[in-house]
Parts: C-alpha cells; sequence; structure tokens
C-alpha cells in the first residue's frame, strides 16, 4: 500500500473546513494511518519547501505555512500519492478541476487548503519531516465482534 504526506492548510482552519476535508479523504477510501495538528515555523517551513526557497512567492508561503494551525496527515491507499493529488486538484483554484477539494476550499494559489505530496520520493522524505516510525499506524483496521 501506497502512503502519502498531506497538510490541511491555516485557511482551512480559519474557515472552519478542516473536518470536510478529513472527511473527503475518508470518503475515498483513504486509510488515515498518522495525524497530528502543530504550528509550523520558519525552520520547519524551509524543510519541508526546501525546493521553493529563493522562489518569488517563498516569503509569502511561510507567512501563510506559519499563521495558524496545520494538520499533517499520512494517508494510506493504492495509488495514494497520485490519487490524492487528484482529489486536491490544481495549485491555482482557477483551474483547478470540479469536484476537486481546491475547487472547493481554495481561494488563491497561495491560500489553496491543502498540500500534497508529488511522488515517492517526496511522499518518503515529506512523511518522515512530520513522523517518526512509532506514530505511523502499521496494523489493521477491522474491529474484532
Ligand atoms: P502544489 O502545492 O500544488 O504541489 P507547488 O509545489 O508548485 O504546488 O508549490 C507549493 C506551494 O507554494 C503551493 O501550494 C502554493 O501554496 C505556493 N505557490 C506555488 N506557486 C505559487 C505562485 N505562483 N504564487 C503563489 N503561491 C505559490
Ligand atoms: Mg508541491
Amino acid at each position: 500500500m501506497e502512503k502519502t504526506l498531506v497538510l490541511i492548510k491555516p485557511d482551512a482552519f480559519s474557515k472552519h473546513y478542516s473536518g470536510d476535508i478529513l472527511k473527503r479523504y475518508e470518503q475515498e477510501g483513504l486509510r488515515i494511518v498518522a495525524m497530528k495538528l502543530l504550528k509550523m515555523d520558519e525552520r520547519l517551513a524551509s524543510i519541508h519547501y526546501a525546493e521553493h526557497i529563493g522562489r518569488p512567492y517563498y516569503k509569502d508561503l511561510v507567512g501563510f505555512m506559519t499563521s495558524g494551525p496545520i494538520v499533517a496527515l499520512v494517508l494510506e491507499g493504492e495509488g495514494a500519492i497520485a490519487k490524492v493529488r487528484r482529489i486536491n486538484g490544481k495549485t491555482n483554484p482557477a483551474e483547478a478541476e470540479e469536484g476537486t477539494l481546491r475547487k472547493q476550499f481554495a481561494t488563491a494559489s497561495n491560500r489553496n487548503a491543502v498540500h500534497a505530496s508529488d511522488s515517492p520520493e517526496s511522499a518518503n522524505r515529506e512523511i518522515h519531516i512530520f513522523f517518526n516510525e512509532t506514530e505511523i499506524y502499521d496494523g489493521t483496521y477491522t474491529i474484532p465482534d
């Protein structure tokens, strides 16, 4: 089973739709195998968004991502990395497809509600920025009678 790293961003909390986002992933059949709420600081932002350092939007991105709570999630499922990227939609909500989370909830490219890993390499890197192995559930979801 494939795992991917998702962040629910501060705009989702200020507008009270973090639960709707979580619900959508569950409805799509993804399993939540790790989850925590935290406040990102500049150092954590510089690690997670290392490839964006120096871009014109970087300062705004860090200011936004450190402005309120975020929830970090590891979602598991068949083809989870591509599946979650599809559910989230394009970075710019004006270009995001109908039915995507960013179409529904994002208000701008820099206020776009969710993050998800874009490849197996980034998923593996990003998951371990936020979680150690003991924080990732590896058991069954079946409850015994
Ligand atoms: P994605 O989150 O869809 O993977 P990127 O990896 O390209 O997008 O960018 C990371 C984040 O940086 C975006 O989600 C967005 O918050 C911000 N960002 C990227 N490009 C822009 C831009 N042109 N203007 C403003 N913010 C941007
Ligand atoms: Mg990205």
